[in-house]
């Protein structure tokens, strides 16, 4: 038998246990390792999102391949091969979107905005065979031909891989500000070019680490916690702007021009999630600059923002939503760039076994820890 934490309903988090499923040929059971809780798996429990219950929450783990059938052996998206004993990662959302949608259809290019989307660890019931379609499990059974898998390199320790998904997202944020890829003539991210990170929970802070590696010069990190700033500091922020002593979004806005000669952030990343930050995210951006929203995966409801701003900056305001199956692979070789200069595995501050998953969303919701996550 295979323990899960399985939401029944909303706030019903409940330990079961599930009979070992059959492994197809095109498919594979693996052993979770770690598994991430994150604000998404939140949102599930306080029912602010529609899930088809039961589920097994979690959709960012890394762990080892138990068992495995033959077709899935040549599954690997890089062309590995796959093998009893591989330490994998798995995109959580199906790669074959649904086709038929006008995104499917006519944006081919932009996956994400599928509406008929799978997402193992969200959308997909344990109720029925193979049951185990989620992260907070100690196995997870995967469906190679329609999931992304990932071999996880050497270098990359289970404590930084269980990051691929978050970091999929906040490398994702920094790149749809590279476009048109003029950086020379201030056109775009490119390097040596200031980025300012407004909040610096995982998102936030993987989207520092992400900017450090991918060459920005001066990066700039906003939160108001101590163990977060710090950490931002850990991650490549070579400043960082702390709410309670700069308590105003004016003053904040100034401590960035100062540290910007005056301009502002070549690029702003919202990672906060509150409206009141993207005003003043956007008043942090320089003229001609790039503003990033990716802390609002739901709906806190608006904010007021002065659009004479945005026309007379000329700036642009660019919504990243999720990321492509793709970006896993950016994921894994900033996490070997990463392997000796950052200290990526000291964003998972707690650790949890599966069946104590209420404790973590106990603590979780006390505020305490940057990232938590569940062992198999
Ligand atoms: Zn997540
Ligand atoms: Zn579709």
């Amino acid at each position: 038998m295979v323990k899960a934490a399985i939401l029944e309903d909303v706030r019903k988090l409940k330990v079961v246990d599930y009979p070992e499923p059959e492994v197809e040929p095109n498919g594979f059971l693996m052993k979770m390792e770690l598994c991430g809780v994150c604000g998404t798996d939140m949102h599930l429990y306080e029912g602010n999102m529609k899930i088809p219950f039961p589920v097994i929450p979690g959709h960012e783990w890394v762990g080892v391949i138990e068992e495995i059938g033959e077709e899935a052996k040549g599954y690997e998206v890089r062309g590995q091969g796959l093998d009893v004993g591989d330490r994998v990662v798995v995109v959580p959302g199906t790669n074959r979107y649904c086709g038929d949608c006008y995104f499917c259809r006519f944006m081919p290019h932009k996956p994400t905005l599928c509406t008929g989307r799978k997402v193992m660890g969200v959308n997909m019931t344990s109720a029925e065979k193979p049951h185990l379609l989620g992260g907070w499990a100690e196995k997870i059974y995967v469906n190679a031909e329609k999931f992304w898998v990932y071999k996880v390199p050497d270098e990359v320790t289970p404590e930084v891989a269980v990051l691929s998904e978050p970091m999929a997202v906040s490398s994702r944020a920094l790149e749809r500000a590279y476009a048109p890829g003029m950086p020379t003539f201030g056109e775009g991210f490119g390097v040596g070019q200031s980025v300012v990170v407004q909040g610096a929970g995982a998102i936030g802070l993987l989207a520092v680490a992400t900017a450090k590696l991918a060459g920005a010069g001066k990066i700039i990190s906003v939160d108001m916690v101590d163990e977060r700033l710090t950490m931002a500091e850990k991650m490549g922020a070579d400043h960082v702007i702390d709410m309670r002593q700069m308590k105003t979004a004016e003053e904040r806005v100034k401590e960035v021009q100062r540290l910007t000669n005056g301009l502002g952030g070549d690029v702003v990343i919202e990672a906060v999630g509150v409206p009141a930050a993207v005003p003043e995210g956007i008043d942090m951006t320089r003229r001609g600059g790039k503003y990033v929203e990716v802390g609002h995966y739901t709906n806190p409801g608006p904010v007021l923002v002065n659009p004479h701003t945005i026309c007379n900056k000329d700036m642009d305001i660019l919504g990243s939503w999720t990321y492509p199956p793709t970006q896993f692979g950016t994921v894994l070789d900033l996490m070997r760039l990463a392997a000796d200069r950052l200290p990526l595995d000291e964003i998972v501050t707690h650790k949890f076994h599966v069946s104590d998953a209420q404790k973590s969303i106990d603590t979780l919701k006390a505020r305490k820890g940057i990232k938590h996550a569940l062992t198999g």
